[in-house]
């Protein structure tokens, strides 16, 4: 039987995907935002992304001197906001440090905000040919499945097996496509559940199938319940506008507009104290809960109308009184957007 290696790359070449929009053209700068899209989406999410970004940012430098704003609206419904703003001061790291011109070493790309080992390894094996391992979600499933490596893969001694092997079968040359090849084996043959088994390259010498225990690897992380955290969101509105916010740039949908967040539920004061207004009549929506990796939110959302002139608050402190039939201001977090569609159509629980 020939290595792992030989056999994956004779399997991409009939049925490896070539045509992806990061493939064609393929360069240091579409290869790297294309990795960091696919972080956390999946690819057939993240291709009409992809190509809006392109065309709004076709090179390292576009994105860098683009406005902060301007980026995170490009990415608005990709989530995990914080990959846009890393990869927008990576962007600037670029153009001031490097000359504009990606680097093309291991330190120099892990140097970059957001930007790890594996995600170096890929940008530098995709775009360069360079021989780098790498070992994203897909590849540990791959690799703990095909050697049955029990644990889960975020405790260190795990990972570094699986990074031992993912080195060794790394080939000396047509490290792109092999890359590729093992990216695309975990997302195609290799799922989660349901694997493919009868049609994988590798499956003579994989030690779950085997056994037949191809599901348990690789080992899941134990279960902690997620913590419910709650907070106020007050929906200050007059005459088609609604006031919004923008967001610090640390914490939660860092750097995106947002409705104003309170402590408690007296909506009707923070509008009279806050933004100097009087208050025509309050209604509560029901809870909204969102869901983020490490825990959950319930929003309790509370309309005020406000009868004041808007003039009195429209001001350059990062808040705006915003025209609801008007495009964004920038990018929003996901039930953000979701309530000011319910105050546009009027419907609500
Ligand atoms: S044989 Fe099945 S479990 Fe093993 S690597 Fe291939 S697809 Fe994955």
């Amino acid at each position: 039987m020939s290595d792992f290696a030989t056999r994956l790359l004779e399997w991409f070449a009939v049925h490896g995907r070539k045509d992806l929009p990061w493939q064609q053209p393929k360069d240091a700068y579409r290869t790297w935002v294309s990795e960091i899209m696919l972080q956390q989406t999946q690819v057939q999410t993240v291709i009409p992304y992809f190509e809006r970004f392109m065309k709004r940012f076709p090179n390292v430098v576009t994105l860098a001197d683009a406005a902060q704003d301007e980026v995170l609206q490009h990415w608005s419904g990709l989530g995990y906001y914080a990959r846009a703003r890393n990869l927008h001061k990576a962007a600037q790291q670029v153009r001031d440090e490097h000359g504009g011109i990606f680097p093309a070493t291991l330190e120099g790309v892990m140097a970059l905000p957001g930007v790890g080992r594996s995600t170096a390894g890929a940008i530098l094996s995709l775009a360069f040919d360079q021989r780098h391992p790498i070992l994203d979600g897909n590849v540990k499933r791959v690799l703990a499945r095909h050697e049955a490596i029990e644990g889960w893969p975020g405790t260190t001694a795990v990972a570094k097996r699986l990074w031992e092997i993912a080195e060794d079968n790394t080939p000396q040359q047509d490290v792109a496509a092999y890359t590729q090849a093992i990216m695309d084996l975990g997302a195609t043959l290799c799922t989660r559940s349901k694997p493919t088994c009868e049609l994988c390259p590798v499956a003579a010498d994989c030690v779950a199938r085997g056994a037949g225990t191809v599901t348990v690897f690789p080992g899941r992380k134990p279960k902690k319940d997620k913590p419910l955290r709650a907070t106020t969101m007050v929906i200050a509105k007059h005459d088609g506008h609604v006031y919004l916010e923008r967001r610090p740039e640390s914490g939660i949908w860092g750097g995106l507009w947002s409705l104003p967040e309170i402590e408690g539920d007296d909506a009707a004061s923070w509008c009279r104290e806050r933004l100097a207004l009087d208050i025509d009549d309050v209604e509560s929506w029901g809870l909204l809960r969102h869901s983020f990796s490490h825990y959950d939110l319930d929003i309790r959302p509370i309309v005020v109308r406000v009868t004041a002139p808007l003039s009195k608050v429209a001001d350059n402190t990062g808040a705006t009184w915003h025209r609801l039939d008007n495009e964004l201001p920038g990018g929003m977090a996901a039930p953000v957007n979701k309530l000011l569609d319910k105050l546009r159509n009027g419907t609500h629980d």
